[in-house]
């Protein structure tokens, strides 16, 4: 069994962030996760994080990383199966079969991709059907693609592919967008791009690979022929396996309050897996921060909001 005084899980925003604030109080700190950089490594183009005019998601994430390895804190690619009390603290166990004691845990784990349901998503996964436009779309070059979705992952996708892929469908449910404002101007002028609006999804097709859709229209059912189906819906929690250790949302998110507690004593939780709303990168960094003062101010036995001697961490 490997002790550290906090184990954050996950290595997005929240959690980087919440490890970098966590090694500069001297508390020994690891940060176990799938993998790094969670949503944001998923964005192409970042450019409303503050003083950062561009950054590619992973690249901005890789400096998050560095930082935080640059103060001590341990990352390894490991998910958590189960978290459990133990008289000093917490006991995580990993999926690659590691034992850590935490005396204090951060929960940032994030959301994970939503899935659409219809028949032939399961089947055509890494066969044409992927949910991650940075990590997938260079598979696509020079062939026909359908976006599916209307929020800014769904808008970033079908940008990135006008780069790489020859005809791109953007397919979404309603005639308006959730996506922000800016975002939404650069599809609709984007002459590569044809939006399908007010459609639905009602099955993917093809032999070994995807090669096409149908979308039920206002019109009546279409068919669209396309190699590759960027599923960009939404994401969610996948809190299932943390319910009986913290109380959760209807939605299934952890509930906190302003200083990231969770109803468990010891417990933290920041970012997209939290009741917090506005999920946004500078919206986690901030929240994991938050999360590890109060983490901090737990260990030595202080009410979360008190303020922070310079003295150190003293066990
Ligand atoms: P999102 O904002 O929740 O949008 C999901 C989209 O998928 C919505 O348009 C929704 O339609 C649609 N949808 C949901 N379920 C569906 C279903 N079963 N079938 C068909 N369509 C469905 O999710 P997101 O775009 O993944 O973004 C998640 C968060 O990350 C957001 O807060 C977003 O701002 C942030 N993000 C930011 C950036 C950026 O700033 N560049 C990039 C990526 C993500 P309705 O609108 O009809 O509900």
């Amino acid at each position: 069994m490997q002790n550290y005084d906090i184990v954050i899980v996950g290595a997005g925003a929240a959690g980087l962030s919440a490890a970098l604030y966590a090694t500069r109080r001297k508390l020994t700190t690891l940060v176990l996760s799938r993998d790094l950089g969670g949503q944001t490594s998923t964005t192409m183009d970042i450019e409303n994080y503050p003083g950062v005019d561009f950054s590619t998601g992973p690249d901005l994430m890789d400096r998050f990383a560095d930082q935080v390895k640059k103060f001590g804190a341990t990352i390894q690619l490991e998910g958590v199966t189960e978290i459990s009390k133990d008289p000093n603290g917490f006991i995580l166990r990993g999926d690659m079969g590691g034992d850590y004691h935490a005396r204090a845990v951060i929960l940032a784990f994030g959301k994970s991709h939503r899935h659409l349901g219809v028949p032939g998503e399961a089947e055509f996964l890494n066969r044409g059907v992927v949910y991650c436009a940075t990590c997938d779309a260079p598979m696509f070059e020079g062939k026909t693609v359908a976006v599916i979705g209307g929020g800014n992952a769904a808008m970033d996708a079908a940008l990135l592919l006008t780069k790489i892929a020859s005809k791109i469908y953007l397919v979404h449910r309603r005639d308006d967008f959730r996506a922000e404002g800016i975002l939404v101007d650069k599809v609709r002028s984007n002459p590569k791009i044809e939006l399908v609006l007010n459609s639905t999804v009602k099955t993917i097709k093809g032999g070994q690979f995807v090669n096409a859709i149908t979308v039920t229209t206002p019109g009546g059912d279409r068919e669209i022929a396309a190699e590759g189906v960027f599923v960009e819906v939404g994401q969610e929690v996948f809190t299932d396996f943390v319910k009986e250790l913290v109380r959760l949302s209807e939605t299934g998110e952890i509930v906190i309050d302003n200083f990231n507690q969770t109803s468990q004593p010891g417990v933290f939780a920041a970012g997209d897996v939290t009741t917090v709303p506005f999920k946004q990168t500078v919206i986690s960094a901030g929240e994991g921060a938050k999360a590890a003062l109060a983490a901090y101010n737990y260990l030595q036995g202080r009410e979360p909001d008190a303020k922070f001697a310079d003295q150190g961490y003293i066990k």
